[in-house]
């Protein structure tokens, strides 16, 4: 079927990243917001605009009846969700199939399976991805969670099976804790995420989190795009990421590359995905996969040059994926900065209106942000305003880019992230490219004193 209109179902700039690509295609938008985001960029930008629901999330980017009435109304052939609300929610993709539109994602199957992580874990494992050592699927009675965490060794790390955005997970050093833990963990997955199964993990001291792009035609080919090193993060939360990881070998990243798409082939995996991995003392462990597009897709479009919301549109539209796995060719390095709107010491969200905006630009510069002056951030959703993505030859060349970019962006009126990048970008570890996941948090610590 050919996409002539989509509806992009989300918010901020990745509402703007996904018009961009369509428009590049020839393809009208319809943009859906809340009361909250009239005057948002994306909204100015598209060839339509819906208002589909008051500020809270829960009444308008999440609100299925509105935005499948929006599609019907506004006539849209396809749907792109984004990342985010409702980009995992496999009960959605249904309903927009059900009403004869292109969801531009996943089989709902494929979100349903990877959405629940025991499940998740299960089917990697079936598909011969290496697993963190651990219990096999949910855990519910403290006999066997003691049985499993001793025959994983301490620390555990207890992890809810409907978890996500790094929250519902517990550290466990000792037997005596486990029980208190494990009802702990158990209690506010119930409470988050409506589902208190939780399952039992090896807790790994000092990985880094790297993560390999994937993208299936829903035929049984895939191919994957490399991987990205999203280790340096705050709470769970990535922060900046790179592509490639400074860590790995050309040879280690075909391998594990090769892994992850011929696990995706094997699934009949249909559109952009990642498989998340930790990965301590050369050894890949699956942690889950992420069945959309990712905020940190940027990096692996600079180094491959490869426009992933087309392809995924693409792939929507019953068309094959515009490369091979040979004609998908490494150069260079990528950073990308998340800047959020808040304090850069005390990580306090900081809403409001931007006084005075300037972009970075020049040469392999690249700024994914619906911001301008007299822009009103409302405080209703998440503080990530802009991306600057950065390409250089060698890493090198890649972090002097970074600096010269980060001292040009200009974003007056609300406190911004901008500040901690550039102290980040000074620190001999990360120049260095050697930090793991928990370097961020113990530098921050270091750095409060
Ligand atoms: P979420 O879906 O909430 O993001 P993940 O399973 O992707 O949860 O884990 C998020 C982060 O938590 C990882 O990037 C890593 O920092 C940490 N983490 C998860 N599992 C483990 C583990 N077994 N050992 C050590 N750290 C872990």
């Amino acid at each position: 079927m050919a996409i002539k209109r989509i509806l992009i179902a989300n918010r901020g700039e990745i509402a703007l990243r996904i018009h961009r690509a369509a428009q590049e295609m020839g393809i009208e938008t319809v943009a859906v917001h809340s009361t909250a985001d009239a005057d948002a960029m994306h909204v100015r930008l598209a060839n339509h605009a819906v208002c589909i629901g008051p500020p809270p999330a829960a009444d308008s980017y999440l609100n299925v009846a509105a935005i499948i009435s929006a599609a019907e109304v506004a006539q849209c052939d396809a749907i792109h969700p984004g990342y985010g609300f409702l980009s995992e929610n496999a009960k959605f993709a249904e309903i927009v199939e059900a009403h004869d539109i292109a969801w531009i994602g996943p089989k709902p199957e494929h979100i349903r399976t990877m959405g629940d992580k025991v499940e998740a874990k299960r089917t990697a494992g079936a598909l011969g991805l290496p697993l963190v050592p651990g219990s096999d699927g949910a855990v519910s009675d403290i006999g066997e969670a003691r049985k499993i965490a001793a025959e994983t060794g301490y620390p555990v790390i207890i992890k809810a099976a409907s978890g996500g955005g790094g929250r519902g997970m517990k550290v466990c050093t000792s037997e005596d804790q486990l029980e208190t833990l494990m009802k702990q963990a158990g209690t506010e997955a119930k409470s988050a995420f409506g589902d208190a199964t939780v399952y039992i993990e090896k807790y790994l001291g000092n990985p880094r989190h790297i993560e390999f792009q994937v993208f299936g035609d829903g035929e049984g080919k895939a191919i994957h795009l490399g991987e990205r090193d999203c280790s340096l993060q705050r709470r769970h939360q990535k922060v900046l990421e790179e592509a490639p990881s400074p860590v790995l070998s050309t040879e280690q990243r075909h391998r594990m590359g090769e892994i992850c798409s011929k696990a995706m082939a094997d699934m009949g995996y249909r559109g952009a995905g990642t498989i998340e991995f930790l990965w301590e003392d050369d050894e890949f462990y699956f942690i889950e996969m992420n069945t959309r597009l990712q905020v940190e897709h940027p990096v692996t479009e600079m180094i491959t040059g490869i426009d992933l919301v087309r392809e995924q549109i693409r792939v929507a539209a019953g068309k094959t994926l515009s490369v091979t796995q040979s004609e998908v060719i490494f150069t260079g390095h990528a950073i990308e900065c998340r800047i959020n709107a808040e304090d850069p010491f005390t990580f306090a969200p900081s809403p409001g209106e931007v006084t005075a905006y300037h972009a970075a630009g020049g040469m392999h510069v690249r700024v994914d942000s619906g911001l301008y002056a007299g822009y009103r951030i409302p405080p209703y959703y998440d503080s990530m305003i802009a991306k600057l993505i950065v390409y250089g030859r060698t890493r090198e060349k890649c972090i002097m880019r970074l600096r010269r970019a980060l001292e040009e962006m200009v974003v007056e009126g609300v406190k911004t992230s901008i500040p901690l990048h550039q102290e980040l970008i000074q620190q001999e570890d990360v120049l260095n490219g050697d930090y793991s996941i928990k370097w961020l948090e113990e530098w921050l610590q270091k750095r409060e004193g």
